[in-house]
């Protein structure tokens, strides 16, 4: 999938409504420090679908909501949406919002759904959180930092690797266990001869 806009309005310090129209390959986005780079990276992990206010650099849902600055007044809602490319060349657009009440509402091409249907599209786009599509600065270091085996792990992860290998680890398990069942089978066998 690629990530084609994104549309913050009230979101930490977007008080107005911000659009950011992305093109094919590498876009960088720059500004100086406190400008707001790291606010657009936790807009795109919120809306989709991060639960953790931690990963968001909150505590509670208000931190995520404009909180007023010298030149505007506090905003009651945060909302940001996203519109995705598939590979089939059609688009879909996620949304959420967030209320002062800390009520949450997302919508799939602007029609109200769950969380989970969310999650759903987005699994199937093999867009998920956990996939490393969001790599963070601390993450970087450690990723310069670990030993070439962790790497590996990781590499494997991300390929979907790791899936195949726990099941190889459960089937030799299993092998071992049958081994050993025979061995045993054949000791009451040969008792009973
Ligand atoms: P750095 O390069 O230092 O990491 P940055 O460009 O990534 O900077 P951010 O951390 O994205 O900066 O933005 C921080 C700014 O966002 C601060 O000025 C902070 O006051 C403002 N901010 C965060 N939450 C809110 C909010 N709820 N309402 C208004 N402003 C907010």
């Amino acid at each position: 999938a690629f990530l084609k806009t994104f549309k913050l309005k009230g979101f930490k310090s977007f008080a107005r409504l911000t659009t950011l129209h992305f093109s094919p390959g590498i876009s960088v986005i720059v500004g100086p420090n406190g400008c707001g780079k790291s606010n657009l990276v936790d807009a795109l992990k919120w809306v989709l679908g991060e639960q953790s206010f931690k990963s968001l650099r909150s505590k509670s849902s208000e931190d995520l909501i404009f909180s007023g600055s010298e030149k505007a007044p506090p905003l009651n809602m945060a909302e940001v949406s996203v519109v995705l490319e598939q590979h089939n060349a059609s688009e879909i657009m996620l949304t959420r919002c967030v209320f002062r009440s800390g009520e949450n509402r997302y919508l799939l091409n602007k029609k109200h759904c769950r969380l989970k249907d969310i999650k759903d599209v987005l699994l199937n786009m093999g867009f998920g959180l956990k996939n490393y599509a969001i790599v963070d600065q601390g993450q970087i270091a450690y990723l310069l930092e670990i030993s070439p085996l962790e790497k590996r792990r990781l590499l494997e992860e991300a390929a979907g690797v790791t899936k195949y290998r726990e099941k190889k680890e459960e089937t030799l398990h299993k092998i071992q266990e049958t081994k050993q069942n025979l061995l045993r089978i054949e000791d009451i066998l040969g008792e009973v001869e």
